[in-house]
């Protein structure tokens, strides 16, 4: 079940990438041999830029990410580290006399767009406009031509770049390039440079991930990485050829892009890709080399700001160093050194930046919530997530092997608190979700849940746009439907529901021709099909036959799309009572709710699988009072409760605007103090209840109180309290109010 993707390979070698600019800035073999240096630092070095547009590319620009919030972060984040950066270099800008350059406001912004306002930080302007360029060209173009594109975007910076040469003796070339310098410095920008290296990474990341299958067994294939190192070894001297030569002739104006670069960057991707395993599982993580404790999505986020912090500070790390020396006098050892200098530069920005990660997340923490000790609170939630993933498992092993689990969690995820839950199992590799909303959908993107999210009710046509930007699926419930939100000329992911019986939403299984129009609609892409059983819960036989009329439908449905030339997307049939009872369909997704919280609909429910489902919720209070009355007083509203002996009574300050249900009043229903059972008396009411304890020995005030879980070895369990009130757990469940805290 877990099937979380790490990229180890491309995650380490951010690292010696930055070790890379580092070495571009200070020339560490200057002062040995001076083509060597060049070829380091001018050439190889060169491969270091490319690489992190790649990686930006491959993990926001992919098709699933680049119309979600995951671009939008990406944007958001580089908006506010360009920010930042300009701030920290400010005091060098002044030092060197920036502002009182002429023409200062033109250049200024000439500066902050193209060139960055200190050499290097050319990087974050770029990356933002590289991005948005690339994104647009994704969406607008096919693939391939948005390569195309990019790349002569690429070849326009050539010309101005390490072949300015050539362009200088063709006059119209050279005029062209002139004007184009007045409005930057160089064409490595996010203009010419940046949009062709995003691509190939968002082209690599929806071409070039193997199945599962092919991953497991390339693993940490030696054959491939070989042959990865191989082609990386071939196409770097081929650059530094290239950059020999147009050395050699004089041709570069600027030495940042050469035509063997893509090709370079590219190969190193896949090398890195081909030790990461692909696809890195966590499950079968012990039997490679980077094993889940050497490696854990936190490392990869941290180093992921550890070496952008790296690279934002080492120029300030080089006049340091310069400083340093000065001031000790001990300029021949670390400034006439170019290695001793690139090193003490490379140690001291290691370590900034280790220190700036660290107050960093130090900061972060004291800016988020401080923990605030926990006392029981008037009335709770206490969520067992080890139970939860406990069934999630369970489910997913009693699925066909390809089959995976779409979490149900609409109705704040049957009252268990659906972003927790959500964030939970995505931890765990569940990459699947469905909710019954589209706000519900907005609040677990919102909250960083990665995934499929279907929404598998009606939401109006004209939130086309939220849709899209939250990347969330649609159900699409009838033609109609589908038409109205085709019509919106927004490109929307969707799922069809099909009608085989339940006659609720869904096209009629009949209706082909309606079917057939839906998927050649324009605007919807529709990448699944699903249905849903109406009785798949019942063992009767007529119902058994009406289920399996239901799955026939579906099933010959499926074949005439096919015959009619249909490419069919993913299947889902099965709910949680699909899977107990039919679980030896075959789709893409089983859609569990109740099973997955651990309970059944109704107590005595048989199911054809039984599995070891453990309940995931508790619903409890506390004992705020302690009341004792005569014979023959009456309790609560319209004095429906009359003591017939002197009696004990605790009052609990929880009602039915907590969830607790007024049907349960007067002896409907009861709950656990002290593992024994205390009777509801008089009416429940809106925000308390009062129990009848006179025979349960010392309750005092402060005893905890279950209304559904288990105290001890009694439990009141959700399908038996609902069973009481003529309804079934996920009504009562997801009907616990908003009011009462949730403890995970
Ligand atoms: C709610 C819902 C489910 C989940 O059902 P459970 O019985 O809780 O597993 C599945 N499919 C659809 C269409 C639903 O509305």
């Amino acid at each position: 079940m877990c099937k979380k993707e790490q990229y180890p390979g491309i995650d380490i070698f951010r690292l010696p990438a930055a070790l890379l600019v580092i070495a571009i800035h200070t020339s560490p073999l200057a002062s040995y041999n001076e083509t060597a240096d060049f070829i380091l630092t001018r050439s190889i070095a060169r491969i270091a830029v490319p690489f992190f547009l790649m990686i930006s590319g491959f993990f926001v620009l992919s098709a699933s990410a680049r119309n979600s919030w995951k671009y939008h972060r990406y944007i958001r984040k580089t908006v506010y580290i360009y920010l930042i950066s300009i701030l920290f270099y400010l005091p060098l800008n002044i030092y060197n006399g920036y502002f009182r350059m002429n023409n200062l406001l033109p250049n200024l912004l000439k500066d902050i767009v193209f060139d960055g306002t200190l050499y290097h930080l050319w990087y974050l302007p770029a990356a933002l406009s590289g991005a948005y360029i690339a994104r647009y060209l994704l969406n607008r173009f096919h693939c391939g031509q948005a390569l195309a594109i990019s790349f002569m975007l690429y070849g326009i910076g050539l010309f101005g770049d390490s072949y300015y040469g050539i362009s200088e003796n063709i006059p119209v070339l050279k005029s062209f390039y002139a004007l184009l310098f007045q409005v930057m410095d160089y064409t490595r920008n996010g203009l010419f440079f940046a949009p062709l290296f995003f691509i190939i990474g968002a082209r690599m990341a929806d071409c070039c991930r193997l199945t599962p299958e092919e991953s497991k067994e390339n693993g940490l294939c030696m054959a491939v990485m070989l042959k990865n190192i191989c082609r990386l070894a071939l196409t770097l001297s081929l650059m530094s050829g290239e950059a020999l030569l147009l050395r050699y002739y004089h041709v570069q104006r600027h030495d940042s892009m050469y035509l063997f670069l893509p090709l370079c960057t590219y190969f190193l991707f896949r090398l890195l890709l081909s030790c990461s395993g692909y696809r890195f599982k966590k499950n079968y993580g012990k039997k490679y080399f980077f094993n889940e404790y050497f490696f854990r999505e936190k490392s990869s986020a941290w180093l992921r700001t550890y070496t952008l912090t790296i690279y934002i500070v080492h120029p300030m790390m080089i006049v340091l160093v310069r400083l340093l020396a000065k001031v000790l006098h001990l300029e021949y050892l670390f400034i006439e050194n170019s290695l001793l200098h690139y090193l003490s530069v490379c140690i001291l920005s290691l370590l900034c930046g280790l220190i700036l990660c660290v107050l960093q997340q130090k900061g972060h923490r004291l800016y988020r919530h401080k923990p605030i000790e926990h006392v029981p609170d008037r009335a709770y939630v206490e969520i067992d997530l080890q139970n939860l993933e406990h069934n999630a498992k369970v489910l997913q092993k009693a699925m066909s092997p390809d089959t995976r689990l779409m979490a149900v969690v609409k109705a704040n995820a049957y009252g268990h608190g659906s972003i927790a839950i959500a964030k939970c199992l995505n931890h765990l590799g569940t990459e699947a979700f469905a909710v019954a909303a589209i706000e519900e959908g907005i609040a677990l993107r919102k909250h960083g849940i990665r995934g499929e999210i279907l929404i598998l009710g009606y939401t109006a046509p004209e939130r086309a746009a939220e849709l899209k930007r939250y990347d969330l699926t649609q159900t699409l419930i009838d033609l109609t439907y589908a038409q109205t939100l085709n019509r919106q000329n927004i490109k929307v992911k969707a799922h069809l529901k099909i009608d085989t019986g339940m006659h609720r939403l869904g096209v009629p299984t009949e209706d082909v021709l309606s079917i057939q129009k839906i998927f050649a609609m324009k605007n919807i892409f529709v990448c699944g099909i699903y249905t849903h059983l109406c009785c798949a819960d019942s063992l009767l036989p007529d119902d058994i036959s009406f289920t399996r009329r239901q799955i026939e439908r579906f099933y010959s449905l499926i074949h005439k799309l096919e015959k009619a030339g249909i490419k069919i997307p993913k299947l889902h049939i099965q709910s949680s009572y699909g899977l107990l009872n039919y679980p030896d369909l075959k789709c893409d997704y089983v859609r569990c709710g109740i099973a997955l919280y651990g309970i059944l609909c109704k107590p005595h429910d048989e199911t054809v699988l039984h599995l070891d489902l453990r309940p995931v919720l508790s619903f409890k209070s506390i004992v705020v009072l302690i009341r004792l009355l005569e014979k023959g007083e009456s309790v609560g509203y319209g004095r429906s409760f009359v003591t017939s002996r002197k009696s004990r009574l605790a009052i609990l300050p929880v009602g039915y605007a907590d969830g607790f249900p007024r049907s349960l009043s007067c002896s409907v229903g009861n709950v656990l103090i002290r593992g024994q059972k205390a009777p509801v008396v008089g009416r429940v009411c809106m925000d308390q209840l009062a129990v009848d304890v006179t025979d349960i020995e010392g309750v005092s005030i402060g005893d905890i109180a279950t209304l559904i879980g288990a105290d001890g070895r009694t439990a009141l369990s959700a399908p038996e309290v609902a069973e009481r009130l003529d309804s079934i757990s996920n009504e009562l469940l997801c009907r616990i109010g908003e009011r009462v805290s949730r403890e995970y």
